[in-house]
């Protein structure tokens, strides 16, 4: 091993490579410290594990299954198997770091929650962890989301949780973001700030790819008992990049599975069309990080445009960013119209409806399969239910409910 390279990443400036850091304010830094070591020392606290993995089990409804996908492995000429984190209770694998960096807030003896939320789906995690565990919280989104996710919003209030709408900027999960930073920086003593992906400033990229690696270590066993071997391809969905990594990641030393992330390419190749960091982007620093950035010559962030709001993200996880410089995973680009092909699939061919999220991962899979020998074992993560999606898939194809 070459002289003076980490063992692991991040290392302990919180960097992939050029990628991650801290870019916050001064006022933050003794937080962010204070969490990193309180991870570190619940990482190695086997009640602290044991009661995580509890909860998992007992309110998520952990493990989750691995589906053999037989109509799709047909059609393929691959053998297809879905990683169903559709089936966690709340819809999604958000849940996983939601119980995981609240069960943290406790240890910090912080009794107040904040989070920001694009679409609802990490609200309606957080103030569900935040029911589970006692926990006050407050959740910062834009009131154009609050309009179009109106479900959402009054979820979140039933969990108990104040939801508090964000008018700067485009009224979007950006602005959300920013507001959530803006109080973390003035209640820091008292608030620890869950945030939703595994982006942002170090520790958190770290934090949550290690909540979510649940996932691909369930997958990793499941499916050497159900195949005997590895799989050739892990397929998933790329947001802010916390599902995609938490399969990936288990699997990072095994060299033969090759990792492929699905970005949102929106109705376009133009800015503003879509949430491709990694074919519209460049090296930028965003929100607390270093990575790939949607931003124009003079570095203003671009707006960006999904069908699936949980993919609407101008950058992308400083990991990922890692991954896809040094060639240990590929991105590809998914269309709202291929995405909308993907989600019809699964529904017709295997009784599964997936959120328009994992939809991108569906939606590739032909170009996925083309890549590899036939009989190859492909896993995709299936990240979320489509029932948050169904009006919108109707409104898109013109359909009046
Ligand atoms: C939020 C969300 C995503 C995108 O976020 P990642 O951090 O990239 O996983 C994907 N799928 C679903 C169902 C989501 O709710």
């Amino acid at each position: 091993m070459a002289q003076g390279r980490p063992k692991q990443l991040p290392d302990a400036s919180g960097r992939f490579g050029r990628y991650g850091g801290r870019y916050v304010p001064e006022t933050l830094i003794p937080a962010l410290d204070e969490i990193t070591a309180a991870y570190a020392a619940a990482k190695k606290d086997k009640a602290f594990q044991k009661q995580f993995r509890d909860l998992l089990k007992d309110f998520v409804g952990r493990p989750t299954p691995l589906t053999f996908a037989a109509r799709l492995s047909d059609k393929y000429k691959r053998r297809i198997w879905l990683k169903r984190e559709d089936l966690n209770h709340t819809g999604a694998h958000k849940i996983n770091n939601a119980i995981g960096q609240g069960l943290l807030a406790l240890k910090l003896k912080k009794q107040r929650i904040i989070a920001e939320t694009g679409a609802g789906q990490h609200g309606v995690a957080t103030a569900t962890a935040c029911a589970l565990l006692g926990l006050k919280c407050h959740v910062y989104m834009g009131t154009e989301d609050m309009r179009r996710q109106a479900p959402n919003v009054f979820r979140m209030r039933l969990l108990g949780a104040e939801v508090i709408g964000v008018n700067s900027g485009t009224h979007t999960l950006k602005d959300a973001v920013n507001e959530a930073l803006r109080d973390w920086v003035t209640n820091v003593e008292s608030t620890h700030y869950i945030l939703g992906s595994a982006l942002g400033p170090h520790p958190f990229p770290m934090m949550v790819r290690d909540f979510q690696s649940v996932i691909g270590r369930e997958a990793r066993a499941q499916i050497l008992k159900a195949e005997g071997r590895l799989p050739d391809v892990l397929l998933a969905c790329v947001g802010g990049g916390s599902n995609s990594i938490g399969l990936f990641h288990p699997f990072m030393k095994d060299k033969s599975v090759r990792f492929i992330g699905a970005e949102a390419g929106g109705r376009g190749n133009a800015l503003g069309e879509h949430a491709a960091r990694f074919s519209g982007g460049s090296f930028g620093v965003f929100q607390g990080m270093a990575s790939y950035v949607l931003q124009n010559e003079d570095g203003q962030v671009m707006g960006t445009h999904s069908v699936s709001a949980g993919l609407d993200y101008a950058s992308i996880g400083p990991e990922h960013a890692w991954m896809r410089d040094t060639k240990r995973a590929e991105y590809l680009r998914c269309s709202d119209e291929r995405a909308l092909a993907g989600l019809h699939l699964l529904a017709e061919s295997e009784g599964i409806i997936p959120a328009l999220e994992s939809s991108h991962a569906i939606g590739i899979l032909d170009e996925v399969a083309a890549k590899t020998r036939k009989g190859a074992i492909i896993i995709v993560n299936i990240s979320g239910r489509g029932d948050k999606d169904v009006a919108e898939v109707a409104r898109f194809e013109g359909v009046k409910l």
